[in-house]
């Protein structure tokens, strides 16, 4: 993923360095938390596949606590991105006050693809690779895209084994059966609704109608939008990888969430265009009337060929880096409130962290209670990232930057790199 000759590997090592330069930190600081610490990246066998798997583990940095980040199995998966999410996962850490560093890791491989026993194999491949680096206090891997609850199981047991003692709090993203959180599935999602309608307080001219759009539909667009349309937001476009659909006086999100699930199909095979709902691309999806955008699938889909077309005068980041840096600018120039993916899907590690706390005291909370200690970090984080703005100056990602940096920057010179 290219941005003019710039990676968005290098555009974040940028602005953690304006921002570290900013808040006064020292050169050998900002080196610190601009370079990961361990990177490990090798090729495997794997039962009943051919050809060997790249996988990847990218350790950031640790300086406020073990590493924590997810792992993808995508076929673009090389180690760019790998680092490019690790660096993301220690900036989202830091700025919602959880003890724990940033980490990421991947495996190049296509799902779609592969059967269930091959992609176990794949599952059970990385964590045995891993195991001598990941640990309860050591490195807590997680799911992402394409990984889920079942993987996380596999790699659960393959680490017991290997290691040959119980240890739940070394992956989180487990089924409850084996020690997940309640509110895990949904927690994305969750903490973005609480960042946004926080957000919407300090900004109540850009309310409108409450009209929705969102990208994707998979674990995290979909709970967001049964959230959102549970309180009084109107969902009026959604999509999938095969296109989009739209409609002025809503959608009804849950019946839609529901098919999908039941039926495995595509959301244009599940409507017939008529007056109500038109089928329209993914690309004419981002561009439609509505007060808030979530781009909730990929990387890189708002773009300088499309931010200037957005309607949007809201858009909440639940994917990683949606927003090229190109666009980010125009967006900026249109007074477009971006609440930057490091704050806005925050919701995730804050609840694997939480089902990591739950793990080593062995008791597991309620519902409500992780919910309520969700808000309560959700908002305050949101809280420290506007005042910022409002202190400096700044557009929120900019400020999500000097908040985060500052954290980690200070219990990096507080352990003598300074
Ligand atoms: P997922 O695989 O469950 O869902 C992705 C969705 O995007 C699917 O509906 C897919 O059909 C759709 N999609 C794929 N290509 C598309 C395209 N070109 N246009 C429109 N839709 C397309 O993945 P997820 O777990 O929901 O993750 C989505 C994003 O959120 C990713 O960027 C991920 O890194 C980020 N994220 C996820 C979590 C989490 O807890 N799952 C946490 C933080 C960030």
């Amino acid at each position: 993923m290219t941005h003019n000759t710039e990676t968005m590997f290098t555009h974040i090592q940028k602005a953690i360095q304006k921002a570290g330069e900013e808040l006064g930190y020292s050169e050998k600081t900002i080196t610190n938390i601009t370079h990961p610490y361990n990177i490990v990246e090798k090729s495997v066998q794997v039962d009943g596949i051919d050809n060997s798997v790249d996988v990847y583990r990218v350790q950031f940095n640790n300086a406020l606590g073990p590493y924590k980040g997810g792992i993808r199995f995508h076929p673009d998966v090389d180690l760019d991105e790998v680092k490019t999410l690790a660096i993301t996962m220690m900036l989202k850490c830091s700025l919602v006050d959880i003890p724990l560093g940033g980490a990421k890791g991947g495996a190049t491989i296509n799902p779609k693809e592969l059967n269930d026993k091959q992609i176990e194999a794949v599952a059970r491949a990385w964590a045995r690779t891993m195991h001598e680096v990941i640990g309860v206090d050591q490195d807590i891997p997680a799911p992402d895209v394409n990984t889920n609850g079942q993987i996380m199981s596999y790699m659960l047991d393959e680490y017991e084994s290997t290691v040959g003692h119980s240890e739940p709090g070394v992956i989180t993203g487990k089924p409850l059966e084996l020690g997940g959180s309640k509110g895990r599935d949904k927690a994305t999602s969750q903490g973005g609704v609480y960042v946004l309608e926080k957000v919407l307080e300090y900004f109540p001219e850009k309310v409108g109608t409450k009209k929705v759009v969102i990208q994707g539909f998979g674990n995290v667009g979909s709970f967001a939008a049964t959230l959102l349309a549970n309180k009084d937001f109107t969902i009026v476009g959604i999509s999938d990888s095969k296109g989009a659909i739209y409609s002025e006086k809503g959608l009804d999100v849950e019946m839609i969430a529901e098919k999908k699930r039941s039926e495995r199909v595509s959301l244009h095979e599940l409507f017939t265009s008529n007056d109500a709902i038109k089928k329209i691309s993914n690309e004419e999806l981002l561009i439609q009337p509505c007060d808030i955008l979530i781009p909730a699938a990929l990387e890189n889909q708002i773009t300088e060929s499309n931010a200037d077309a957005i309607h949007a005068s809201v858009i909440l980041e639940l994917a990683n880096n949606p927003t090229s840096v190109a666009a980010d600018i125009i967006l900026k120039e249109k007074d477009v409130v971006v609440i930057p993916d490091f704050l806005a899907n925050a919701g995730g590690v804050t609840v694997s962290y939480f089902e990591w706390v739950q793990n080593r005291q062995q008791y597991y909370w309620k519902l409500k209670d992780v919910d309520d200690k969700l808000f309560d970090i959700m908002v305050a984080a949101t809280e420290k990232t506007y005042k910022m703005s409002q202190k400096e100056g700044l557009t929120l990602r900019e400020a999500g930057f000097r908040v985060a940096v500052d954290r980690v920057a200070k219990a990096v010179a507080l352990r003598g790199i300074k």
